[in-house]
């Protein structure tokens, strides 16, 4: 017997619809290159998207079209996000922090017809544009002038293109699985595989985020995504803003400037924020060096890389700034975890709930996990035991956007994260590794993240990274490289020493070796694939 529902689609129309209507009243302050800080409100961001929908139909676009963007977090850029979304187009985010190489792939693979533009990236561009037959025009992403004598081909703004149009559009019935946005994974080996998104997956994936022990965002929130609009749909925080009507504040080109976010948290009252864990280092250092305080910040929300104890408690006991850790990819729309307290939590003692807090957290209802040995047989959940981890759920990819034989689910309908996990009886995730990372001592695993969040927490280090070298007995062991803290004197047998009692005997890395600098990749994580090859005639001593 069917129940007697009535049926209606789940697409981002219902979510711009649902705002425009209840919460038309909420804000959007954006840092632009041209304005220094624009600010409107919901309703007219839906009728600008109304207008942007006008200009494209009139640049003869069709349902599937993509549209490329290279701009950073602001209210262009979530106009176009719902704009063409909404009419049935696929909102293609790239990456301008991409190799030129990876950029040509990636817009010439998805073939979009359009590229949206920040001023910024004009450059980059002229130097592409003739390898871009795909696209028929750049918008530059600001007023008329913007665009004038900018080098690229037919190039029009952005203001120019929505002057005058009407602020409503008829929206097309979408069914729900049409696909609505595109994001390239990074690609740190071969080249960047399209995960194309639907509106019905970023639904749900929307309803998963904002659910208390998720994300927990209210309209009572002023959020202010320092993840950017370009990674991952923002971790779908522009939708659930939308959805709740809370206030969202975008940085635009200030993202890393410890400064601008300090002005932007105090002047606009941010109570919630989120990004990879090197972004708030400049934050942070801001704060430490001049005083500064951000009183009305509340939450932190950090995730794309392991969140070392060390930036916790930084936000935690100098600045009342609670931070959640959570975990995800690319391929899961981002969210597949969030750490939140347990009702026993308050039962358990000041390192029981360190060491839970440094986990990712549970998975969020409609993330389905596991973890299984190389025989593919699940291993135990008993908080020590490593194993590959698999996902599984509606906003999982499936299959890599126009990648032939890319199912990216095995047969048994579970994609595999390339993530090694622990999982322990509460549920609660930790990732030791990403597979290819892994450590092999004597064919015993040792899990880098921990090895680098200890290393993490001495005073000395200000980035510490552990990677496996070739050892003559053990195969592997671990290697420390470590940048120091500016003027601080730290050395090699100090570093080894404060590992002891807090990790396995075994694990204590056999050397360190100081750098300036550790190579990340376009997202900001530390790039162990390039530390690698850096470190490639490295020997430990003795060997
Ligand atoms: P890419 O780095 O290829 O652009 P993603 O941004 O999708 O891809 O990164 C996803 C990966 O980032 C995960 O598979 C995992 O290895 C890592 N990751 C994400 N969050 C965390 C976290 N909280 N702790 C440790 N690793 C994480």
């Amino acid at each position: 017997m069917l129940g007697l529902m009535m049926h209606s689609q789940l697409t981002l129309t219902t979510v711009m619809a649902h705002a425009r209507k209840f919460h038309g009243d909420a804000e959007v302050v954006s840092v632009t290159a041209d304005v220094p800080l624009h600010r409107y409100r919901y309703r007219e961001a839906f009728a600008r998207a109304a207008q942007l929908a006008h200009a494209l139909q009139a640049l003869g676009a069709r349902i599937g079209d993509r549209v490329g963007t290279l701009a950073w977090n602001d209210y262009r850029h979530l106009e176009v996000y719902f704009g063409a979304a909404c009419m049935g187009l696929v909102c293609h985010t790239i990456n301008p922090r991409l190799f030129p190489e990876q950029i040509d792939f990636i817009v010439n693979h998805a073939e979009d017809r359009w590229l949206f533009v920040d001023p910024a990236f004009i450059p980059l561009l002229r130097g592409l544009q003739d390898r871009l037959p795909t696209v028929e025009r750049f918008v530059i992403l600001g007023p008329a002038a913007a665009a004038e004598n900018c080098g690229l081909r037919d190039a029009v703004s952005y203001e120019s293109l929505l002057e005058g149009l009407p602020g409503h559009f008829d929206l097309p019935a979408l069914d729900e699985n049409t696909a609505c946005s595109l994001c390239y994974t990074s690609g740190t080996t071969g080249n960047p595989k399209g995960v194309l998104y639907s509106h019905r997956a970023l639904v749900l994936h929307t309803y998963a985020a904002l659910m208390p022990d998720s994300m927990n965002l209210s309209c009572r929130e002023v959020v202010m995504p320092v993840v950017p609009m370009f990674h991952v749909n923002a971790w779908s925080i522009p939708y659930g803003a939308a959805v709740v009507g809370a206030k969202l504040v975008f940085p635009g080109p200030r993202m890393g400037d410890g400064e601008a976010l300090q002005k932007l948290i105090e002047s606009e009252a941010v109570t919630l924020t989120a990004g990879v864990p090197t972004v708030w280092l400049a934050l942070l250092g801001y704060l430490e060096k001049t005083g500064k305080r951000v009183p009305s910040l509340k939450r932190v929300i950090v995730g794309g890389s392991a969140c070392p104890r060390s930036l916790m408690e930084a936000f935690e006991e100098r600045h009342g700034v609670h931070v959640q850790h959570a975990w995800g990819m690319t391929e899961m729309s981002p969210i597949g975890t969030l750490n939140s307290p347990t009702a026993d939590w308050d039962s358990l003692g000041a390192e029981e709930q360190w060491a839970l807090r440094l986990k990712v957290g549970r998975p969020v209802f409609g993330v389905d996990v596991k973890i299984v040995d190389p025989d593919g047989r699940e291993v135990a959940w008993d908080g020590e035991s490593f194993g590959s981890l698999k996902v599984r759920g509606p906003w999982i990819c499936s299959a890599y956007y126009r990648l032939d034989g890319s199912d990216a689910h095995a047969e048994d309908g579970w994609f595999e994260t390339g993530d090694v996990a622990t999982i322990d009886a509460r549920g609660f995730v930790a990732i030791t590794d990403r597979t290819k990372d892994v450590i092999k001592s004597g064919g015993e695993w040792i899990s880098s993240i921990d090895l680098e969040n200890t290393a993490m927490a001495h005073p000395g280090v200000a980035e510490a990274a552990v990677i496996g070298a070739a050892h003559p007995k053990w195969a592997e062991r671990p290697l420390l490289c470590v940048v120091r803290k500016p003027g601080v004197d730290v050395s090699r047998d100090e570093l080894l020493a404060f590992f002891d009692g807090k990790v396995a005997k075994w694990w204590i890395p056999d050397d360190v070796v100081f750098v300036d600098e550790l190579p990340h990749t376009a997202t900001g994580k530390l790039s162990k694939k390039d530390l690698r090859d850096r470190m490639s005639g490295y020997r430990f001593p003795g060997t």
